[in-house]
Formats: C-alpha cells, sequence, structure tokens
C-alpha cells in the first residue's frame, strides 16, 4: 500500500489524483491533504479519503480557530499554514508526495518533500524552474525520485526510462499552440485567453498557455530534469496534441509517446512508479483514425517569443529563472484581476528581467531573496503597494 500525501488536491491535478486513487483503494492510501482556500472541497475530499492530516493553507489567523473547532473529522488532524504543510510531510510515513500546488509557492513545500525521504510526483514547475539544481542535486543525495506529471516530460520521462542504454541526440516537447494559434492577432479578453483549446486546467496555467510562458518554463524545466543543455532541447506546435514527447536517439531513431489528452494518463504513471498502471487504468484511448493527420510546426520568434526568452534564460543561468518565474506570476495575476491587458504580460516580464543581476549558482536562500525582490519589483511597476503579501504563509 502507498502511502500519499497530496498538496494541492482542491485544483485540478489534485482533483484528477484522487479520481486515479479512487479507483485502486487496496493500492493507495491518501495520508494526508492541502488545499488552499476551496475548505468545502477539501472537506468533502477528506470525508471521502480519510486522510490522517489535513492542511489549509489559505485560511487566515482570525478563522483557524473556528475551523479548528468544527474539525475535518475526528481521524483527521487539521493544520494551518506553511508549517502545517511542512509537518504534514514528516508527521506520517508517506512514499510519495504529489506536488500540484500552483506557481512559485511550490518552491519550499518541494525541498522539504525531498527531505522527507518521499518520491516526489512533481506537477508544479515552478520549483524546477526556479531551483532546478539544487532540487536535483537534493533529490540524488537522499534517494528520492522525482517523476514528472507534466505531460510532455512525463511522455519524456517514459521514453528515456524504457530506453536507459541509448543516448539523447535531442529531445522535443510538443505544444498545441495554444488558444491563438493560427488566429489572427488582435485584442484578448480574460474570456478568450482562458478557453484553452484541449487541456482544461488552472487559471494560471492557461494565462501561461496563452503567452507561451508555459512551454517556456517546461524548456528550462526540461533542461534540469533530464539533464540536457538548451541545444537538445526543441519545442514543436502540434496542434493534434497527440504526441506529448519524443526522443531522437543518437542512433538516428526518434521515440514518440502518444495518448489522449488526458492528464490522468500522467498521473497514473507517476502514481504506479515504478511499475506500470494495470490496464485501462485510465479508460481513455487515443483515436488516430479520427485525427486523420498529425501536423508538426516549427515555433517562430515573432509568434512566440516567449520561447527566445526561455533558451536565453537558460544561457544566463543563475537568478534568471527565478526572476522570470515569479515576474510571470505576478503579471499574470494582475491579469487576472484587470490590472492589465494580455498583451502587457510579456513586456512586463521582461522589464524585470532587463535588470541585470550577477549570474552564479545560488543557494536557496539567495533564490528566495531574489524572488522576494523580483516580486517586490513587479508590483512596483504595476503600482500594487510593495509591501502587500502574496505569498500564502501566514
Ligand atoms: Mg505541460
Amino acid at each position: 500500500m502507498k502511502r500519499i500525501v497530496i498538496l494541492g488536491s482542491t485544483g485540478s491535478i489534485g482533483c484528477n489524483t484522487l479520481a486515479v486513487i479512487r479507483r485502486f483503494p487496496d493500492r493507495f492510501k491518501v495520508v494526508g491533504l492541502s488545499g488552499h482556500s476551496r475548505v468545502g472541497l477539501l472537506r468533502k475530499q477528506t470525508a471521502e479519503f480519510k486522510p490522517e492530516v489535513v492542511t489549509l493553507t489559505g485560511a487566515v489567523v482570525s478563522d483557524r480557530a473556528a475551523l479548528a473547532k468544527k474539525g475535518f473529522g475526528e481521524r483527521t488532524k487539521l493544520l494551518f499554514g506553511t508549517n502545517g504543510l511542512r509537518r504534514m510531510l514528516f508527521c506520517p510515513e508517506v512514499d510519495l508526495v504529489v506536488l500540484a500546488i500552483p506557481g512559485t509557492d511550490s518552491l519550499m513545500p518541494a525541498f522539504w518533500a525531498v527531505e522527507s525521504g518521499a518520491n516526489l510526483a512533481l506537477a508544479s514547475k515552478e520549483a524546477l524552474v526556479m531551483a532546478g539544481s539544487l532540487l536535483t542535486d537534493k533529490a540524488k543525495k537522499s534517494g528520492v525520485q522525482i517523476i514528472p506529471l507534466d505531460s510532455e516530460h512525463n511522455a519524456i520521462f517514459q521514453i528515456v526510462s524504457a530506453f536507459p542504454k541509448r543516448s539523447i541526440k535531442k529531445i522535443y516537447l510538443t505544444a498545441s499552440g495554444g488558444p491563438f494559434w493560427q488566429k489572427k492577432k488582435g485584442k484578448m479578453s480574460l474570456e478568450d485567453v482562458l478557453a484553452h483549446p484541449v487541456w482544461k486546467m488552472g487559471r494560471k496555467i492557461t494565462v501561461d498557455s496563452a503567452t507561451m510562458v508555459n512551454k517556456a518554463l517546461e524548456i528550462i524545466e526540461a533542461h534540469y530534469l533530464f539533464g540536457l543543455p538548451p541545444k537538445k532541447i526543441g519545442v514543436l506546435i502540434h496542434p493534434q496534441v497527440a504526441v506529448h514527447g519524443m526522443v531522437e536517439f543518437d542512433d538516428g531513431f526518434t521515440i514518440a509517446n502518444l495518448s489522449a489528452p488526458d492528464m490522468r494518463l500522467s498521473i497514473a504513471s507517476g502514481l504506479f512508479w515504478p511499475e506500470k498502471p494495470p490496464a485501462n487504468s485510465v479508460s481513455t484511448s487515443l483515436c488516430l483514425e479520427d485525427l486523420g493527420k498529425l501536423t508538426f510546426h516549427r515555433p517562430t520568434h515573432r509568434q512566440f517569443p516567449a520561447l527566445t526568452l526561455a533558451y536565453r534564460i537558460l544561457e544566463k543561468g543563475g537568478s534568471y529563472p527565478v526572476r522570470f518565474s515569479v515576474a510571470n506570476e505576478e503579471a499574470v495575476n494582475a491579469f487576472l484581476n484587470g490590472l492589465i491587458e494580455f498583451e502587457e504580460i510579456l513586456p512586463l516580464v521582461k522589464k524585470v528581467m532587463a535588470k541585470e543581476t550577477p549570474s552564479s549558482r545560488l543557494t536557496l536562500a539567495e533564490v528566495l531573496k531574489i524572488s522576494e525582490e523580483t516580486r517586490q519589483l513587479t508590483r512596483f511597476l504595476l503600482g500594487i503597494p510593495v509591501n502587500a503579501s502574496g505569498s500564502f504563509s501566514q
């Protein structure tokens, strides 16, 4: 029985993870759940899966006493805030942590998960983007496996694991192109941006898909996950979203991983790793006859400038990935709150990135410091009071 903690269980990935686990009560035991603001859903999940510990990260201090009094059931311990999150990872014996907290708030929980000695099924790409080498080094030292749940990286992880002796010439991440692929550029409303053609996801990642910052983050994520230089990481626009990742080996063969665009497939492969999920554990299949054709397009800089930015960021290293991730998160929040237009997101990120900072290998303390400085600078440029706290720590 695998003991699992899900951080961010009320989001899209969290709910899909529970949907897979629900079908295998004899294989998985949910020992911990965390949610930010969807208290009602978290309560429902707790009633169904009966975890030992639940952490609420979004509850303000003044509400905590009432929440604690009402509780989450007799058998479930209720914790609060980032401290609660940390305690939850070290309390019960945990075999696998599913990390699905969106955005830069996933950074510290990723480190705690690895420190706890549990394997890490990672859906939050920002943690790897901000502190990639630190996190992968720590995982290696602790004998912990990081299993990517991001569909492209999961597809490539499966190929690479199946052919461990072949050497990689290049990997390809595919991108649907987002809601604006082959559409005339005009002014984009929030509604246009949130209407992703294929994937139903959280709001931040849906906006990131429209700007292609999501793919830019994925290039950086792949660099750290697979230990590949930027020139060995390619991106192809593939509107049919059947191929999720491809690996070209140096013997001339390219192996592609195809599936229906259903996150539960990647999640199931992560939950069962190193075993394979049982047959039909996710009853969804790919019908190539229905698709008829698969097409691949080279993304142009003109159409997707965020991708060029990703390669530049990897070249420069140091604080650049941290600043990219944080500035983008703040800009996306500003867009979702109606403070800026969609077209202003990327220019704002670039403006924050333009501030030169020394590039060296950072410590985790430096990553946190630069992250906070970047948050303040972005908010200053947005005209938001600089002392406003964006993190969920209370
Ligand atoms: Mg992805």
